[in-house]
């Protein structure tokens, strides 16, 4: 076979034997991709693509780094698989790396699947310890595709979807399309607080069991939470006794800059959940990093829940590895550097140069390009503008990524200043040819 034989046949093994994720299954044309590495993928005839999309958000050490397929690869020659109830060196070590970078007060960490049942799992562990039922969370959120998770997101997956009871939802900050008719950050601060006290007030504080949030919220829009939201969240948590969920399965092992969103906004959590960057995603795996106080809730009290492969050695060799590498590596720091120096300059020249940019926003490489119709009535662009926007950009040999009526750009922690000016030419050009052609 030629190696665009091996494009041909991956695409129509594709197209008979693939069912995908949240799509129509008819005549799709997915882009093949047979190798990676860095911020760089390709086919299998060696067409390079910069990936601007870390897949889902996920590959913050970028693709193929060697020190993490090496402990992937050591790992199975040593023990491939193991049970969940044994003690194992490897998953100790990556459960303690864990640990080392959460804050004070964090005790033990539960391994998931991913990021969905690490969700699920808190959900569960905050109804134990409370005693009560219900969970609080953000109409712009995604927390998963599995029985309460699903239900727990705000945007239109849950839907369809809605077979969990106990949810309720509330809207968070987002000033640039305000619910509060706020017109500065403080202002859209308080008065979403405000809000949330009165849905707590109004659900029965005494009901509550969780709040659950993105830190950054992510693909509902990477929406940066404005000074005092999330110390204000906690406090009334505190007030009324509701477990704190910190979300950071997107936003969390790097990409705000830093190993933990949370840690740039004067908070503390119950729960936290990860998955994505921990390792990622080069085996699944995604956790539960639970405080000494929850902890302690299941010392003598059986915790009601478990998976085959929480803790598999080979997602915890990998976590070992790719938190080795992020730490030594200075890959954090990558992140937010390459944030503040590169992205968010070359950002605001493309929103000063194209009328289609609403606004942009975005901390490390986790960053969120609006586009609308209009900059005075802000009215979002119609979603063939991004189908075509998209378009250009693979045209150019960029992976994008896309939400609603935003460009996210979202490389890897690893992308060097070089790969971001070239990204930052597709999109400008991108713009320009859409522009041209409205
Ligand atoms: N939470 C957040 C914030 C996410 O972005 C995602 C996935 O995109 C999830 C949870 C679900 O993670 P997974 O797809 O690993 O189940």
């Amino acid at each position: 076979m030629t190696d665009e034989d091996l494009d041909t046949a991956a695409k129509a093994l594709d197209r008979e034997y693939v069912f995908h994720s949240w799509l129509a299954q008819a005549n799709l044309d997915l882009p093949v991709i047979a190798g990676g590495s860095g911020a760089t993928v390709w086919d299998h005839a060696g067409n390079r693509m910069l990936d601007f999309s870390s897949q889902l958000v996920n590959v913050n050490i970028g693709h193929q780094h060697p020190a993490v397929v090496a402990a992937i690869q050591e790992q199975a020659g040593i023990l491939a698989t193991i049970g969940p109830a044994t003690a194992n060196l490897t998953r100790g070590r990556a459960a303690q790396r864990i640990i080392d970078r959460a804050p004070d007060g964090f005790a033990k960490v539960f391994f998931t699947n991913g990021g969905a049942d690490a969700n699920e799992n808190a959900i569960r562990m905050a109804r134990l310890h409370t005693g009560r039922d219900t969970v609080l969370s953000t109409y712009r959120s995604y927390h998963g595709n599995t029985g309460g998770a699903i239900v727990a997101t705000g945007d239109w997956r849950r839907m369809p979807n809605q077979y969990a009871r106990g949810h309720v939802h509330f809207f968070g900050p987002y000033l640039y399309r305000s619910e509060f008719w706020a017109t500065t950050p403080e202002e859209e601060s308080a008065r979403a607080l405000h809000h949330l006290e009165r849905v707590i007030v109004s659900e029965g504080p005494d009901t509550i069991a969780a709040i659950l949030l993105e830190s950054v919220p992510g693909t509902a829009g990477i929406l940066i939470p404005p000074p005092g939201y999330l110390a204000g969240v906690r406090a009334l948590c505190d007030r009324y006794g509701i477990v704190l969920i910190l979300d950071e399965v997107m936003a969390g092992f790097g990409r705000t800059g830093r190993w933990f969103a949370f840690q740039g906004y004067d908070v503390v959590p119950d729960l936290i959940t990860f998955a994505k960057g921990v390792n990622s995603g080069y085996v699944p795996v995604g956790g539960v990093i639970i405080s000494d106080a929850i902890s302690a809730t299941f010392d003598e009290r059986v915790f009601p829940g478990g998976l085959t492969y929480s803790g598999h050695p080979l997602a915890a060799a990998s976590i070992i590895a790719s938190i080795d590498a992020m730490q030594n590596e200075g890959i954090v720091d990558n992140a937010r550097r390459i944030g503040d120096e590169a992205i968010a300059p070359a950002l605001a020249e493309l929103a000063e140069k194209h009328a289609l940019i609403g606004e942009v926003r975005g901390e490390g490489v986790f960053w969120a390009v609006e586009m609308v119709a209009d900059r005075g009535t802000r009215e979002p662009v119609a979603a063939a503008v991004i189908g075509q926007l998209k378009k250009e950009m693979s045209a150019r040999g960029l992976v994008p990524f896309s939400a609603d009526n935003r460009i996210h750009v979202v490389p890897p922690c690893v992308v060097t200043d070089d790969e971001v000016a070239q990204a930052m030419a597709i999109y400008d050009e991108a713009l320009t040819a859409v522009e041209a052609s409205g």
